[in-house]
């Protein structure tokens, strides 16, 4: 069984860990402590407000180790907030938060003119049918450094990549009933680590 843990300090924890229950061999796991990151194979960071999260990892001691864990390969997943999370760069923040993914990000992308919403992407890498995405408040990647693989664009922009033990996306994939993005990161992603 993998372990698969969701950082469960603020946001929608309980969505991923549903969707991490309906997939075989895995084990969704909340992740909370120091300990708690020592037993997992693999970790989601879930969506919520990121300057919250960053704080309370530095408030729980928990944002170097973690830090360091992904650093030597933990295979992570950072969905909107998380996706801010993991980046190096963030256009209109003065700090990052992990800084383990080459990326660049914008928070709150889309403003407030189309704060949320809805739309469906065919990606062949990912899924034979249309995946449905919902974007709340949602970051999008303004740069990636070349070893990023760009997994999906919107009208030109990078709302999906990976760069090896990583995977970051703009929208929430747990808020559907779709499971292919969940799939493609345990296949594609932790079990090539
Ligand atoms: N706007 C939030 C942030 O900046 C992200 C929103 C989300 O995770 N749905 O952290």
């Amino acid at each position: 069984m993998l372990k698969i843990g969701v950082l469960d300090i603020q946001g929608g924890v309980a969505e991923h860990i549903s969707m991490l229950e309906r997939l075989s061999d895995v084990e969704p796991v909340k992740v909370k402590t120091k300990d708690d990151i020592d037993r997992i194979d693999a970790l989601i960071i879930p969506g919520g407000e990121s300057t919250a999260i960053g704080k309370l990892l530095m408030d729980f001691n928990l944002l170097d180790p973690l830090m360091h864990k992904i650093q030597s390969g933990l295979p992570t997943w950072g969905t909107c907030a998380g996706m801010i999370l993991l980046a190096k760069k963030i256009s209109n923040h003065p700090k990052t938060f992990l800084n383990v993914m080459d990326i660049q990000v914008r928070r709150n992308a889309y403003g407030n003119q189309l704060d949320s919403f809805r739309t469906s992407l065919k990606l062949p890498a990912i899924s034979k049918h249309e995946i449905p995405m919902v974007f709340i408040r949602a970051p999008y990647v303004e740069n990636v450094e070349k070893d990023v693989k760009v997994l999906a664009k919107i009208d030109d922009i990078i709302i999906a990549c990976e760069q090896k033990n990583l995977l970051a996306t703009s929208f929430h994939p747990e808020l559907t009933d779709d499971i292919s993005f969940h799939t493609y990161f345990v296949e594609n992603i932790v079990k090539r680590q």
